[in-house]
């Protein structure tokens, strides 16, 4: 287990100590690991409709290849934002120079929201086999990856599944991570919580927001909801909701088909819109004749706007 230097107390707020058992701090509040490995830093436990099920089924698409064309995206979207001289790991302005020292600050990778963990430990991997850090013949050992969410099973999930990454169970409301430390930050397909994601963005990082675009699940909408409009507007208002603090680097969309036959049981399991759906249509679903199913994401590359003083 690898430790995490930027996590901090959620009671008091004081920088975390992690080790491979706990992680404690300078007034002696305590957080042990569980048998899996993460931490529960959540004070009160929330109660969310995400089950394992649900994980469990985003686990089988992701096998079935069906996030490949995503991870590929976001891969290249992340390596446009940077020029060789601006490595996505080691910003000009904390980049040690000094050849002696041997601990040179390493590149950290948020995903807030993170889910079972698939999507993080599969765009770490692709990132730095991208665009690799300068001068560096191993580069993911140099990337600190965190992954946190505010839902138990899920956590556990990403835990058991890929050790070497950090999970930990916390609230996007104030995640109990260190200021100004997060070289790139995931949002995807989760709740956003822009004042925060500035917070703990490092100067020069990169905010990457995926959010679905207006022929996401088409099919399975149709087959669920017949009834509900497409919502056309969908990027527009999204777009509309980044706040001034962010300006918005780049825009791209994605869009491509998957095979229904293999696919549809686990999307009918992973889709909040199966939650209110009655059981007798969720089997004409995956009774139906479906071929494939479209897949539809917005992806947006979003910096610290620079607002003058007055
Ligand atoms: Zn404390």
């Amino acid at each position: 287990m690898i430790p995490y230097p930027h996590l901090l107390c959620p009671i008091c707020g004081d920088t975390l100590t992690t080790t491979d058992k706990n992680a404690f701090c300078p007034q002696n509040h305590n957080f042990d690991r569980a048998r899996q490995g993460y931490l529960n830093l959540q004070l009160s436990p929330v109660k969310t409709q995400y089950t394992k099920i649900l994980y469990r089924a985003r686990q089988h698409l992701f096998c079935n290849g069906v996030f490949d064309p995503l991870v590929s995206g976001l891969s290249n979207l992340i390596a446009c934002q940077h020029t060789p001289s601006q490595s996505v790991s080691r910003p000009a302005h904390t980049h040690s120079t000094n050849p002696r020292n041997p601990h040179p600050r390493a590149a950290t990778v948020l995903d807030a929201g993170c889910g079972d963990g698939s999507l993080l430990a599969a765009l770490i991997q692709k990132i730095f086999d991208l665009h690799p850090v300068p001068n560096r013949t191993d580069p993911p050992q140099t990337v600190l990856g965190l992954g946190i969410d505010i839902c138990k099973d899920a956590i556990k999930i990403a835990a058991q599944t890929h050790p070497t990454l950090t999970w930990c169970v916390a609230d996007l409301a104030r995640p109990p991570i260190a200021d100004n430390t997060q070289d790139i930050i995931f949002n995807i397909l989760a709740p956003a919580n822009y004042a925060e994601f500035r917070r703990l963005l490092a100067p020069g990082g990169v905010l990457i927001k995926v959010m679905p675009g207006p022929d996401h699940f088409k099919e399975i909408r149709q087959a669920l909801c017949p009834l509900e409009e497409t919502q056309d507007s969908v990027p527009n208002t999204l777009r509309q909701q980044i706040p001034l603090q962010f300006s918005v680097s780049e825009t791209r969309r994605l869009t491509y088909d998957v095979p229904a036959a293999e696919n549809i049981e686990h999307f009918i399991h992973m889709s909040p819109l199966s939650w209110h759906t009655l059981p007798e249509k969720k089997e004409a679903a995956l009774n139906g004749r479906l071929q494939k199913i479209r897949l539809d994401y917005i992806l947006m590359s979003l910096k610290e706007s620079y607002i003058p003083e007055c």
